[in-house]
């Protein structure tokens, strides 16, 4: 039995939407309300499939029914603003919440794919000092429901022609927005089963299209490994050695650079994908010559790849990206070392939509 919560919510928690829920939890919903539980099939249908949120047009579902479903249907997140960039092909939305909290999403189109970069948190709790939204501080964990619409409200904006190159559809989507995904676990779980599971269940998209980024909560990536989901995990390095990683990714006081590997081999080992290692590039920081050579010479021989991330400076930080020449150089010590890597490329600068802007301004 799901415990649903119907009154006005408490300041935080947001009301319970069926998007939170499982297929069966979602029919048990639709029950107590007095409702067949084939209701919420069509609901979901509606939701994942046709990308229709819009009752009105659920013409297959009587006004009257439509009317009764609406307490499992609250408005969650109202976009304020969208900005766009690279002719239109790059949207960063501005959701508030029912409490007042700011979330952003950035769509991607690329020529073979669309990606989404969503949130986890308002805000997050990890504290990393080059990211805009650790130093914000952590408002609280998004619902599950929150997390699954800001997929949906882009797959909705695409499937209707309203980005730039036709209809379309999410191919990928990157737990890289606010917030540190482990660390909202059950809910995230939930989310990717909304993501993965095939309709009417959830969204039916690929696990291999969905990358969940951590700083690197040892226990939580060996739990996620177990999940039977074959999401790509992305582990924000930023230094391969304990000394600086202190400083860069404060959690790692908690769980040293070792630990966090040997979790990351595992999960390598047990979904048989392929992990990221992300390391933003800063200037005279990490960028050393023989801080490439440790970290190649501590990745060869492991099933992954290294994404290399010019550091976006947040407004007033003290540091800068990495020079070009130090780039190359970084690139050429990891390939050397036989350790695959690329260089991130920075969509949505220009809108503040690039790696630990989002919704900074707006707070
Ligand atoms: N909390 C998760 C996911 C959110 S951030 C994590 O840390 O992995 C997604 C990625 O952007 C992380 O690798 C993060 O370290 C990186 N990032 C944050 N701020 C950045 C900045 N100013 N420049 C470049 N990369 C940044």
């Amino acid at each position: 039995m799901v415990d649903l919560v119907l009154e006005a919510p408490a300041r935080g928690k947001p009301p319970t939407h069926l998007l939170d829920l499982s297929r069966s939890e979602r029919r048990d919903a639709v029950k107590e309300l007095g409702l067949p539980a084939f209701r919420a099939d069509q609901v979901s249908t509606h939701l994942f499939s046709h990308l229709q949120d819009d009752p009105e047009k659920w013409t297959d579902i009587s006004a009257s029914d439509r009317e009764t479903l609406q307490p499992l249907l609250p408005t969650l997140m109202e976009p304020l603003r969208s900005l766009t960039c690279d002719d239109g092909t790059t949207v960063k939305t501005l959701f508030r919440l029912h409490d007042g909290s700011l979330v952003e999403s950035v769509l991607m189109r690329y020529p073979d794919r669309v990606t989404m970069c969503i949130s986890s948190q308002a805000g997050c709790g990890m504290n990393c000092p080059f990211c805009a939204t650790g130093q914000a501080g952590l408002t609280r964990n998004l619902s599950t429901a929150e997390i699954v619409e800001q997929v949906l409200a882009g797959a909705r904006a695409l499937a209707h022609g309203d980005v730039p190159g036709g209809p379309g559809r999410v191919s990928n989507v990157v737990f890289m927005g606010m917030g540190e995904p482990l660390a909202n676990y059950k809910t995230v779980v939930a989310a990717l089963h909304r993501l993965i599971d095939p309709a009417p269940e959830g969204l039916g998209m690929s696990a291999r299209g969905i990358t969940v980024s951590t700083v690197g909560l040892v226990p939580r990536i060996r739990q996620l490994a177990e999940e039977g989901m074959p999401v790509t995990l992305a582990v924000s390095l930023h230094a391969p050695d304990d000394h600086l990683r202190d400083t860069l990714v404060p959690i790692n006081n908690r769980w040293k650079v070792a630990e966090v590997l040997d979790a990351a081999w595992f999960y390598a080992e047990q979904t048989g994908r392929r992990v990221s290692i992300e390391y933003a590039l800063i200037k005279d920081v990490n960028d050393q010559r023989w801080r490439a050579e440790l970290l190649g010479e501590m990745l060869a021989g492991h099933l992954v790849h290294v994404n290399l991330i010019p550091l976006n400076p947040t407004p007033g930080s003290k540091w800068t990206a990495s020079t070009p020449q130090a780039e190359r150089e970084f690139v050429q010590a990891l390939k050397e070392a036989g350790v695959r890597v690329t260089v991130r490329d920075t969509r949505g600068r220009e809108i503040d939509g690039a790696c630990g802007q989002l919704a900074a301004l707006e707070s």
